[in-house]
């Protein structure tokens, strides 16, 4: 039985790495700033902590582990990672110095950090893929993806000095059930679908840029499946995780539009876009044999469902006018 920890274990990702691990029968602690917001932790020990204080980053370490998956950060859409510029690259900066010296001092297995396609610079949606040494010369788009490069560099020269043996996952668009769903920090699968599911019948619904920007989705079950993956290979250089499906953002739209069973137009407001476009390539975890096993309009019929559910859920919880 192997010892696992996750961090930023309360959250979206983190919920389904600590369900993924524990089916195998491991001994998983999960730790947090925050409880699950949406279901309990299947996780033996949930161990509430603020990561960016480095005695607290050596309890969560505390009694040593296989593996540990470091998912923890100051995170969200475009709307706040375009507004929260001083808390991301302060907060997920002192999460992750803190973490990586712990996890050095503990002796720690494997070193898992959930890095981002934001390291990336912006693209033409013409472009070929970029592979992951197109990361350099450097020219992330945010200082969300200058922080997540930062801490790159950072689990590269610990790896290098001080034996941790790291892997890192660069993360494109991920989506499915159990994450943020409103509130600011939603990405753009979520806040779509949360406005198609808020529609009492055909509609339209306001979407940044009337939805030309060109993505690429991954599936939660998919993505934790890639890291785990990567995380037991022998592979120590930066991985893309991400799907070859690139898409507009309208035809998200309309794929769930689809699903949800409503005609639904688009109406363009502005907003913080993002880039123009991404496209990856997955070679390099591909070669380690995993494979996404959902496409776009398979991992979204999974994932409306439980949108359409809150939202149902929190009108019928509102109390009447009047
Ligand atoms: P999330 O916000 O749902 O989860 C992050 C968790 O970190 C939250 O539960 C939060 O409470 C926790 N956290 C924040 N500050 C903390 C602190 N000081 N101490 C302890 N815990 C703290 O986000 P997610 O979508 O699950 O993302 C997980 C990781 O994957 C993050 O590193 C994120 O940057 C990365 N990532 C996600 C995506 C995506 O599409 N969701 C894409 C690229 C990279």
């Amino acid at each position: 039985m192997r010892r696992i920890l996750v961090t930023g274990a309360g959250g979206f990702i983190g919920g389904h790495l600590v369900q993924r691990l524990a089916a195998d029968g491991d001994w998983v602690r999960g730790a947090d700033i925050a409880e699950p917001a949406y279901r309990p932790s299947p996780a033996d020990e949930f161990l509430t902590l603020d990561l960016r204080d480095p005695e607290n980053c050596r309890k969560a370490l505390a009694g040593g582990f296989d593996e540990v998956y470091q998912l923890a950060a100051d995170m969200g859409g475009m709307e706040f990672i375009s507004a929260a510029e001083c808390e991301i690259m302060r907060n997920s900066v002192l999460i992750n110095a803190n973490m990586a010296e712990a996890a050095a001092a503990a002796g720690v297995g494997r070193y898992f950090f959930s890095s981002s396609v934001c390291v990336y610079r912006d693209m033409a949606p013409s472009e070929a893929a970029l592979a992951e040494d197109g990361a350099y010369p450097a020219r992330p788009h945010n200082e969300y993806g200058w922080e997540k490069l930062y801490s790159e560099r950072l689990l590269s020269a610990y790896a290098r000095r001080r034996g941790l043996e790291a892997r890192i996952g660069r993360f494109e668009n991920c989506y499915g059930p159990y994450g943020t769903w409103r509130g600011g920090r939603e990405k753009a699968p979520a806040a779509i679908a949360r406005k198609i599911a808020e529609l009492a019948g055909d509609g339209a619904i306001e979407v940044f840029g009337g939805g030309r920007t060109v993505r690429t989705f991954v599936y939660v079950a998919d993505l934790v499946e890639a890291v785990v993956t990567l995380t037991r290979s022998a592979e120590t250089r930066p991985a893309n995780i991400g799907t070859d499906e690139r898409v507009e953002i309208a035809e998200l739209v309309r794929i769930i539009a689809g699903i949800a069973g409503k005609r639904v137009d688009i109406t363009a407001v502005d907003g913080p876009l993002g880039v123009a476009s991404r496209h990856f390539s997955h070679e390099r975890i591909r070669a380690l044999g995993w494979t996404p096993r959902y496409d776009l309009a398979a991992g979204l019929a999974e994932t409306y469902p439980w949108i359409a559910e809150q939202v149902a859920r929190c009108r019928s919880a509102r109390p009447p006018i009047g």
